[in-house]
């Protein structure tokens, strides 16, 4: 079930959190990986490792989803290494919560660069090499904050809502060759958050938010993620799958 034998994926953000994750969990399923980063050269060689043990190769580029012409570079480099890509999860991410009267000139604008522009110019980026892989998969990350509010944080919400619609919108576009799905994560323990993890109060709020009773792991979305590039997907497009222990139940 759920095997990737043969494929080759790019998961951008993965030197680690759920990043990480994924890509671990598409190379137990047997893919070979890209492993993208922005400037953690040294977990990216230590996840290679873990990653040359389960049997699969991996790759690594680097570069700022925030800017378009690194995100050109990286995908070819990640392309032209076997010539064709099976599979992309755009992991990379960024959280800015704060309130709104502290969100100064370019904060609003870099969360949108990163987050909702990152996952689109890596998607139209990598479209040359999906498009020769005989069934392509996209798979975007958004969060429960994309369609379900909370206090501060306007921009990465916005971003977020953005991914999920651009997500809808490409699987579209691109249907039938390529199918596009989104998962959108629940609150997942990374260092994203560890900040206000270390407060109790906040870490025993969210655990209580989640009907499920805990906060999740990066192994709680990674499967879900190797679900949606396989071929037991292969009549699935458009979907916004949460992973998220029920937040929205409340
Ligand atoms: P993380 O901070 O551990 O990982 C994010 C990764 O994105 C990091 O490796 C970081 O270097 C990379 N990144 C950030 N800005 C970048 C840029 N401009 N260029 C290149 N790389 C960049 O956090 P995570 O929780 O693993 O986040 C992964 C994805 O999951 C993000 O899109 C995040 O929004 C989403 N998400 C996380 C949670 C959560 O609770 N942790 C919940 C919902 C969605």
């Amino acid at each position: 079930m759920f095997d990737l034998s043969g494929r080759v994926i790019l998961i951008t953000g993965a030197s680690r959190g759920i990043g990480r994750a994924v890509a671990l969990e598409v190379a137990r399923a047997g893919s070979d990986v890209v492993l993208h980063h922005r400037a953690n050269a040294a977990r990216c060689e230590q996840l290679r490792g873990e990653i040359a043990k389960l049997g699969a190769e991996a790759r690594i580029v680097s570069g700022d989803v925030a800017n378009p012409e690194d995100i050109g570079r990286f995908v070819r480099t990640a392309g032209d290494w076997k010539g064709r890509l099976d599979g992309l999860v755009t992991a990379a991410g960024l959280f800015r919560g704060d309130a709104t009267p502290a969100v100064g000139p370019s904060d609003f604008s870099v969360v949108l660069r990163t987050d909702l522009e990152g996952t689109f110019r890596t998607v139209q980026a990598s479209l040359p090499y999906l498009r020769k892989s005989v069934r392509p998969a996209v798979v975007t990350v958004s969060s429960v904050l994309g369609a379900h509010a909370a206090s501060g944080g306007v921009a990465y919400q916005a971003a977020k809502a953005g991914v999920e619609q651009a997500t809808r919108a490409l699987a579209l576009e691109l249907a039938p060759r390529i199918r596009v799905n989104a998962v959108a994560p629940g609150y997942i323990r990374t260092d994203m958050n560890r900040e206000g993890r270390a407060d109790p109060r906040f870490a025993a709020a969210v655990a209580n938010a989640t009907p499920l009773g805990r906060w999740g792991e990066p192994d709680d979305v990674a499967p879900v993620v190797r679900y949606l590039l396989s071929l037991e997907a292969d009549w699935v497009t458009g979907l916004v799958l949460g992973v998220d222990g029920g937040v929205p139940l409340r």
